[in-house]
């Protein structure tokens, strides 16, 4: 039967690749995937079972990233999340109901937090903040009904590094799943299994993405029934990525070794130089002996990476920081991190019943400008402030 133009063009049959092989991933777009016959029919989000029931469950590049970074990660299995602050959710609704209670630490990422005291005590679970660096005396905090505790190591803005295997030591002791914020390390940096953690996210968006340009997260485990459970809550939360942003990981993914090792490089660098300046009190960044948790990162870290936090002396406060993150050139203001552009952004005030830095606390990351041009541009910065102090008296 001769079928009209307007069928023929809608027909489903792409070119079948036999024969094409290049070195770049395919991107595999698909919300309908087809099935081969009627009694092939099954809704199951789990690729071994059935291996492509729905674009939500997995097309061959969003499952082909899922399978790199559960590599990077030495895991046996790895999600895909719409974000970093996805992954994070995700974990939440794998292993809490209502009636639970977690344990997260106060220099977890602000969102996270956000999200535990908004959203999830609205459904009844509970979430107690507690300080990062408690270690194994963590266990004077859980409850009978204590069911998941967050590590995040090194914290966000405040960099404490955590004794994650001592703290997996007293969840397993209680039956508690330990999840970690992998971000920092990135999986090359921190082995977050060889430590004892259950379950380990990143934001991708991050080092892997590794160019500002896309959001995505992942959700990794080696434990069998812990991979049901996140599967199963991935699905029911819709949780769906795009196989564009995916083939773009894919390709950060290729050069993230190099751009970590050329980032630690310039970060520590940049950090030793701040460190030697009057207007600086102390430099945060886990390779530096200023940074709470210094052993513990010597002891478990095979590396650092490009974001560190810098406390400044107590004449450099509020306003004249202001001004003076307002005079650099080369580092851009703006949340995040990890691309190849260097930023800065101030961390006023924020959320610490411990270690609390008041409007002293800036956090940098160093992206691949040269460092010596990031240098001269701290410098004319501080300089700059210099005279108009001058000026001013
Ligand atoms: C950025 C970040 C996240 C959130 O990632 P998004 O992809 O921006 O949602 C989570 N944890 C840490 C430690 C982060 O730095």
């Amino acid at each position: 039967m001769s079928r009209h133009i307007q069928t023929s063009l809608l027909d489903p049959t792409p070119r079948a690749p036999d024969g094409f092989r290049s070195l770049a991933i395919a991107t595999q777009r698909g919300s309908t995937t087809l099935f081969a016959s009627a009694r092939d029919v099954r809704d199951d989000w789990c690729p071994e079972r059935v291996p492509y029931a729905y674009g939500l469950h997995g097309t061959p590049t969003t499952l082909e990233l899922a399978e790199r970074i559960a590599l990077l990660e030495n895991a046996n299995h790895c999600f895909i999340t719409p974000g970093g602050q996805a992954a994070l959710a995700l974990v939440y609704f794998a292993f809490c109901a209502s009636g639970d209670h977690v344990l997260v630490p106060e220099s977890a990422y602000g969102p996270n937090k956000d999200l535990a005291h908004d959203l999830l005590a609205r459904l009844g679970i509970s979430v107690q903040t507690y300080d990062p660096m408690l270690g194994a005396d963590i266990a004077a905090l859980i409850r009978p009904n204590t069911r998941l505790i967050w590590c995040e190591s090194p914290g966000s803005a405040t960099m404490e590094v955590q004794d994650v295997p001592a703290i997996a030591a007293v969840a397993h002791e209680h039956g508690v799943v330990l999840a970690l914020d992998n971000t920092y390390g990135s999986g090359v940096f921190f082995d977050a299994f060889a430590h004892g953690v259950d379950v380990s996210i990143q934001a991708l968006t991050k080092y892997v993405g590794g160019h500002s340009d896309l959001l995505l997260g992942s959700v990794s485990t080696r434990s069998a029934a812990h991979y049901e459970a996140l599967g199963q809550a991935r699905s029911l939360l819709g949780m769906a990525v795009s196989p564009d942003d995916c083939s773009l990981a894919l390709r950060g993914l290729q050069t993230l070794w190099v751009r970590l090792e050329h980032l630690q490089k310039s970060t520590l660098h940049i950090a030793q130089w701040l460190k030697t300046r009057p207007e600086v009190e102390r430099v945060l960044h886990p390779a530096l002996p200023d940074c709470p948790g210094h052993e513990l990162w010597k002891r478990d870290f095979t590396g650092s990476s490009s974001v560190f936090s810098v406390v400044f002396a107590t004449q450099m406060a509020g306003d004249l920081l202001l001004d003076f993150i307002d005079r650099l050139a080369l580092f851009k203001i703006g949340f995040s991190w990890g691309g190849v552009t260097s930023l800065v952004a101030p961390h006023f005030n924020i959320d610490r019943d411990v270690r609390p830095y008041g409007d002293r606390l800036v956090r940098f990351n160093i992206g691949l400008e040269h460092v010596d041009d990031l240098i001269a541009d701290l410098e004319q910065a501080f300089n700059a402030n210099k005279k108009t102090k001058g000026e001013a008296q």
